[in-house]
C-alpha cells in the first residue's frame, strides 16, 4: 500500500535515520513550509495539517502576528535570565493571570518541565501547608496518562515503552483508572498523605479519551473536600483546542494548579507555564525553583501575542463549531462503515477508532494514504487516528478535508 517515497524525501529521511537517535517513528513525509492549516513538502506538494504538532500550532503555522512579534522582540532582547528583570515578563504574567483567572504564573519552557513544576509545588504545599510528614506526599495519577518524558514523569506512566529499563522510578504516585470517580473517592478516603490529583481533562495521547460529563467537576469537588489539589494538565486540551479556552471550562472544575504549554507560543519556541493562586504558588521562594530560559523576554512577548490571537481571531468558537460539524459528518459516514468503529472528541480534538486489532498496521496504512491524498495525521496508541487541525481552519477547508478522509477510508472498507 505504501507509495515508494521519492529520492529527494528519501535523502532527508536517511539523514535523520543515519545521524539521529531513533526516538521517533515519523510518517514518511519531509516538510519545508507551513502557512495556516497548510504544510508543503520538499517537492512542493501541499497538505492539510491534521495534527498541528500535537496541538502546539492551534493558531496555525507561522501566524503573521505571532511571527511579527517573534521577529521584532528577537531584534531587541531575547534572554536576560531571571538574575535580572525584563520589560516583557511582568506584562505577560499580568495578561495571562487575568485571562485564566489566577493570582500567579510560573514560567517554564517545555510541557514536561511545567508538569515537574506542578509536582514540586504540590509536594511542597502538602509538606508545608497541609502538614504531611516530609517525603510522604503522594500524588494520584490516571492509567494511560501522558504528561511528558522526564525521569519522574515516566515513573508514573502506564506505558511500558515509556518506562521500562529507565528505572529506578520516582516514588510517590498512586494509579487509579481514568474516568472513575469511585476509585478517586476511595483512594482519597483511605490515604491521608495525598497532596494532589493530576489529570488530563481529555487523555490526548491515549487516544482522545473523553471522560463522562461531570467527571471533572465531581473530581474537583471531592479533591476540595479532602484538601487535595486538583491539578489539570491542559498542555494539549487547553488554549481553544476543545472549543473552550480550557477543557475544564466545560464544567465547574477550576484547577487549583493549571499546566499549560504547546500552543502557548503558537508553535514557535518552547513556552510553558503553571498558574495558581498565592496560597499555593507562594510555597516557592527565591532559589527553590527556576529555569535559565523560563520567562525570557522573547518567550513572554510571543506567548502574550499567541494568547491574544486565540480571542482576536475567534479561534475558540471556531474550534467548538467546526468540531461539532466534523464529528457529525464522520458519524454519518460510520453508519455504513466497517473500517471505522467510532469518532470521539471535543472541539477540534478528535479521534477515530479503527475496526481492527490494536497490533495491526491499519491505522498507519490509512495515514499513509491520507498523506498521498493530501492530509497529514498520525496514529496514536494502536488503531486510533487523532484529527486535530489548526483552529484557523475554515468551514470550506474542513469540508474539503472530510471528503479526503472519507475517500481514503473507502479504500479500506471491506
Ligand atoms: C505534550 C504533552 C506534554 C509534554 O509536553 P512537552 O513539551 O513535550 O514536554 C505533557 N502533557 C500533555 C497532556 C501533553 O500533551
Amino acid at each position: 500500500m505504501q507509495k515508494i517515497i521519492d529520492s529527494i524525501q528519501n535523502h532527508y529521511i536517511n539523514l535523520e535515520y543515519n545521524f539521529g537517535a531513533h526516538d521517533y517513528n515519523p510518517l514518511p513525509v519531509v516538510l519545508k513550509k507551513g502557512e495556516g492549516v497548510f504544510l508543503w513538502d520538499v517537492n512542493d506538494k501541499k497538505y492539510y495539517d491534521f495534527l498541528s504538532s500535537y496541538s502546539a500550532v492551534n493558531q496555525g503555522h507561522c501566524h503573521p502576528k505571532i511571527i511579527d512579534e517573534l521577529i521584532s522582540q528577537s531584534k531587541k532582547l531575547t534572554l536576560t535570565s531571571r538574575a535580572f528583570h525584563n520589560d516583557k515578563l511582568g506584562d505577560y504574567m499580568k495578561f495571562a493571570t487575568n485571562l485564566f483567572g489566577y493570582d500567579r504564573l510560573l514560567p517554564m519552557n517545555t510541557g514536561a518541565e511545567a508538569v515537574e513544576t506542578a509536582i514540586k509545588i504540590s509536594r511542597k504545599w502538602g509538606h508545608t501547608i497541609k502538614g504531611i510528614d516530609e517525603n510522604n506526599a503522594q500524588i494520584i495519577v490516571c492509567h494511560n496518562n501522558f504528561h511528558g518524558r522526564t525521569t519522574t514523569i515516566i515513573s508514573f506512566s502506564s506505558h511500558s515503552g515509556s518506562k521500562d529499563f529507565f528505572g529506578p522510578h520516582t516514588p510517590g504516585f498512586i494509579h487509579i483508572p481514568y474516568n472513575d470517580i469511585n476509585s478517586l473517592n476511595n483512594t482519597l478516603i483511605s490515604n491521608k498523605n495525598i497532596v494532589g490529583f493530576l489529570v488530563e481533562p481529555i487523555q490526548g495521547e491515549a487516544g482522545v479519551n473523553v471522560p463522562e460529563d461531570g467527571y471533572l467537576s465531581k473530581a474537583k469537588k471531592i479533591c476540595s473536600e479532602n484538601n487535595v489539589l486538583f491539578i489539570a494538565d491542559e498542555i494539549q486540551t487547553g488554549l481553544g483546542r476543545t472549543g473552550k479556552l480550557l477543557a475544564t471550562d466545560y464544567e465547574d472544575a477550576r484547577p487549583d494548579i493549571l499546566i499549560l504549554g504547546k500552543a502557548l507560543s503558537g508553535g514557535t519556541i518552547p513556552v510553558s507555564a503553571v498558574l495558581s493562586d498565592s496560597p499555593i504558588m507562594d510555597v516557592i521562594q527565591p532559589g527553590q525553583h527556576g529555569s535559565t530560559f523560563g520567562g525570557n523576554p522573547l518567550a513572554s512577548a510571543v506567548a502574550k501575542q499567541a494568547l491574544k490571537v486565540l480571542t482576536d481571531d475567534n479561534l475558540i468558537e471556531n474550534s467548538r463549531k467546526l468540531g461539532e460539524y466534523f464529528r457529525n459528518e464522520i458519524n454519518n459516514y460510520i453508519k455504513s462503515s466497517n473500517i471505522v468503529k467510532l469518532v470521539r472528541g471535543k472541539g477540534l480534538l478528535n479521534a477515530i477508532v479503527i475496526n481492527d486489532n490494536s497490533e495491526s498496521q491499519t491505522a498507519w496504512n490509512i495515514c499513509l494514504r491520507l498523506r498521498d491524498n493530501g492530509l497529514l495525521a498520525k496514529p496514536t496508541h494502536g488503531n486510533i487516528i487523532r484529527f486535530s487541525p489548526p483552529l484557523v481552519i475554515t468551514y470550506n477547508q474542513i469540508k474539503d478535508c472530510l471528503s479526503i478522509i472519507k475517500k481514503t477510508l473507502k479504500e479500506f472498507e471491506l
